[in-house]
């Protein structure tokens, strides 16, 4: 199939890469030229795991294109993907202003049959709306709207796409259903057809719900504290009934990224102009907010509420493992509130510095681990990357200044840190002093 994949950020390049690998000829646009420098050079402009590799292999081998110009590709492809982004505004409606500006462009290209297809998340509503403003732009009215919400989780966006859980069609077309069911079966047998309000309100339901259980699991957590329970082993008997499941289980400072906190925010948004108050996302929303700051609290504790002067290491940036995405990242709060109360902060993470530098104003960052700790008072533990796990604090406690760590991502036992003479806080278990 000749597809054309609009936006080429985490979910349009991964899914466009992904595409091409299962044999489609595929073009992806972006209007940023930089970004389309380097893909065509096949430099992956976001950290994924196997992206780059599968980006030079379908790039040589003539399946996979990139241009800043949708007029290049748009005649010659069947299945027009929309994959920009939908940022939240201040409130925490989704923006659609790119999504507006790709259905204007699409109405002023369009002169043939085409399936128009929203991957991006979008309030439900939104197909209908780009069928409208393509109506406004061309007198040609042959084409169909399709929603098919993406799923892929950042960090291992690779493997999602590659071992789809399920695909969502939303239509009413028969046509559009069977070209993206057979666009979509190499990838995964659970297809689900729908209409298109349908297939956008799974996307925001599947959020919000993932989130919610974060949330609980974080007041269980704090709970947990009070009453002397360790929240890691209720959260191991609870996964073991099948109705529950053990992921999103992991209590710690609370979700963050690109989807989640604008995602419920939108769900709340949506349900207020359809006159209904949705009361349970809008209390995640706010034990969301709360617990990154649980952080501070237990560093304030450990030093008796006197932070100024301190040296903090702070380990991990991203807003989760395995990425170099800081969008709504918890260290964006933590950090700047930690050098309000006077602490020298020292961060690391293992691919998001540079990110980082740019959405956490004067942020000192350093190329190892062993940098941000060497005379600290105190380590943070911000995010879970694989590399923190295996830390040897008996040596760390040798290059540290004072034995403190305040793990926001239950990362350690208590007590070995205990047998390495640490004081050592973390959300939802005992402290040891
Ligand atoms: P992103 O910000 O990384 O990328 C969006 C890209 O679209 C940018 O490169 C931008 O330059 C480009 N763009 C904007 N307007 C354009 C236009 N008119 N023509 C061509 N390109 C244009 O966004 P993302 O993280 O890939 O998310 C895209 C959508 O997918 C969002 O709605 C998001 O909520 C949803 N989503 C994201 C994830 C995720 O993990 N990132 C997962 C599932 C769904």
């Amino acid at each position: 199939m000749n597809i054309c994949v609009i936006g080429t950020g985490y979910v349009g390049l991964v899914s466009g890469v992904c595409f091409s690998e299962k044999g489609n000829n595929v073009t992806c646009v972006d209007l940023d030229v930089e970004k389309i420098k380097k893909l065509k050079n096949g430099t992956a402009t976001i950290y994924e795991e196997g992206l780059e590799d599968l980006l030079k292999k379908n790039i040589s081998e003539g399946r996979l294109k990139f241009t800043s110009e949708l007029s290049e590709c748009f005649n010659q492809s069947d299945v027009i993907f929309i994959a920009v982004g939908t940022p939240p505004k201040e409130n925490g409606e989704a923006d659609l202003q790119y999504i507006k500006g790709v259905a204007v462009s699409i109405g002023q290209l369009i002169s043939s049959y085409k399936i128009i297809v929203t991957k991006s998340t979008v309030p439900v509503g939104t197909g209908s709306l780009i069928k409208q403003i393509i109506a406004e732009e061309s007198s040609f009215n042959n084409f169909d709207v399709v929603s098919n919400p993406e799923f892929l989780r950042e960090g291992s966006a690779i493997f999602d796409t590659m071992n789809m859980e399920r695909a969502i069609i939303g239509t009413e077309s028969s046509k559009a259903a069977e070209v993206l069911r057979d666009l979509h079966l190499p990838f995964t047998n659970n297809i689900v057809i729908t209409n298109r309000e349908t297939a956008e309100m799974i996307k925001y339901a599947s959020n919000a719900f993932l989130a919610t259980k974060i949330s609980f699991i974080n007041e269980i957590a704090n709970l947990c504290e009070l009453v002397g329970a360790d929240v890691t082993k209720v959260a191991e008997g609870m996964g073991y009934d099948k109705r529950i499941g053990h992921s999103f289980l992991q209590a710690g400072i609370g979700y963050g990224g690109s989807c989640f906190p604008k995602d419920t925010s939108a769900l709340v948004n949506i349900a207020e102009k359809a006159g209904y108050n949705f009361r349970i996302v809008k209390d995640v929303e706010k034990v969301n907010t709360d617990q990154r700051y649980k952080i501070i609290e237990k560093l304030q504790a450990a030093f008796d509420n006197d932070l100024s002067g301190k040296n903090v290491a702070v380990l991990g940036l991203a807003f989760k493992p395995n990425t170099d995405d800081m969008r709504d990242a918890p260290a964006v709060n933590i950090i700047p509130e930690l050098i309000k109360m006077g602490c020298q902060v020292k961060a690391y993470d293992p691919v998001a510095n540079e990110n980082a530098k740019m959405v956490i104003p004067h942020l000192h960052t350093v190329p190892t681990v062993l940098e941000a700790i060497d005379g600290a008072d105190a380590l943070l533990i911000l995010t879970d990357w694989q590399e923190f796990k295996k830390l040897d604090f008996h040596s760390i406690g040798k290059v540290m200044n004072k034995n403190v760590v305040i793990d926001g991502r239950n990362l350690y036992s208590p007590d070995d840190m205990k047998k390495a003479g640490f004081y050592y806080s973390s959300i939802g278990r005992k402290t040891i002093e």
